[in-house]
């Protein structure tokens, strides 16, 4: 029996597909990349933006044939969009046999055992795995942190994954000695706020100090920081921890304070660049990357000249920049999306040229 995955989206969305895969891989399935030979395909989606939700429409809508063809295909789609839009993916695509909540993947096995054939499961040694194009090259993912509670006025994810948890430490560990047992000495922490991570009195330095210690472990990365939570505690524990990665992604997503402030994030232009000094002061050789969106509501040139003017200020290594697209449900889907779309693709232009002149 064998099971094809795609995944789309964060580095969320790969460490549940990794979850999935290995769930499957243990009770006897085989992973291909091959679709047309799937008995079983899981669509990982993600919601996060405009685009990314089309691209899932479209993949589902394509599953069509193949489960036109082969009645006994078995085809589950989950994520941020099964999450948001559970009933109009039932009525657009009635062929789906299973919709799996984002909140629900640690549950996987349990519901959806009454539509495939999954035996006891028996631990093997994870292979390195590749999911929906995505190589893992080294590194293995370990969830510490699920869900949001920031509410960044423009972002679903507190909707769709709810509330932020921290998982407890001994949880954390134990997949740490699991994937040490399994030979891999690279691991990577992830949370959508990673470093806001509290398990009782344990927080996200104490963890890292914890890692640093374990001899098999030669590198911890981490992912998402929140610029809110880069505490000189946090920067100190980086810097004492040769182990701990210097790379650093901190999105600043806007370098004008009138847009910060009516995106929620909670911190100014003056206290990220502050948190910028710290790093490369206490951290020689950071390298730190970001995200940036174009086009929020309201954002004029004078706006968006503060940002260009952030960047050349922060001096990043590398951004990720994106088009605001409004999203239901969310605060800004309230206010008006006022930036024409022409205007919206020069900002971005001019941003990846920036990036594309510093890499090339
Ligand atoms: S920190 Fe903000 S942007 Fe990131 S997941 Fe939470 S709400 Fe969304």
């Amino acid at each position: 029996m064998r099971f094809y995955l795609k995944t789309f989206g964060c580095q969320m969305n790969v460490a549940d597909s990794d979850f999935m895969s290995e769930k499957l891989i243990n009770t006897g399935y085989e992973k291909r990349n091959d679709i047309s030979k799937a008995d079983i395909i899981i669509a990982n989606t993600c919601t996060v933006r405009q685009h990314a939700e089309e691209r899932a429409f479209s993949f589902i809508g394509e599953l069509k044939q193949l489960k036109i063809k082969n009645a006994k295909l078995k085809i589950f789609v989950t994520g941020c969009v099964a999450s948001r839009l559970k009933e109009k993916l039932k009525k657009k695509f009635p062929y789906i046999d299973k919709i799996i909540l984002a909140t629900e993947i640690e549950n996987f096995s349990e519901i959806v055992k009454d539509a495939i054939d999954i035996t006891p499961e028996k631990p093997k040694t994870k292979p390195p795995t590749e999911v929906g194009g995505y190589k893992n090259l080294g590194t293995e993912f370990i969830t510490i942190t699920k869900g949001c509670s920031n509410f960044c006025s423009y972002c679903v994810v507190p909707l769709v994954r709810g509330p932020e948890i921290s998982r407890p430490k001994k949880d954390i560990l134990a997949d740490v000695k699991k994937l040490i047992s399994q030979g891999r000495s690279e691991i990577t922490l992830l949370g959508q706020n990673v470093n806001s991570y509290k398990s009782g009195k344990f927080d996200f330095s104490d963890l890292m100090i914890e890692l640093n210690k374990i001899p098999q472990l030669k590198k911890i990365g981490f992912m998402t920081s929140h610029p809110k939570d880069m505490s000189d505690k946090i920067i100190n524990t980086i810097a004492s921890c040769k182990k701990v990665t210097r790379q650093i992604h901190l999105p600043v997503q806007s370098g004008s304070n009138k847009i910060l402030k009516l995106m929620n994030r909670k911190y100014t232009r003056e206290k990220y660049l502050k948190i910028i000094k710290k790093l490369k002061n206490r951290i020689p050789g950071v390298a730190v990357t970001t995200d940036i969106i174009v086009g929020f509501p309201t954002e004029t040139e004078k706006d968006f000249q503060q940002t260009l003017d952030i960047i050349k200020k922060a001096g990043f290594t590398k951004a990720f920049n994106f088009k605001y697209s409004p999203r239901e449900n969310t605060e800004a889907f309230n206010m008006k999306d006022d930036v024409p779309m022409s205007v919206k693709k020069e900002r971005l232009a001019r941003l990846n040229t920036i990036f594309y002149n510093k890499t090339s």
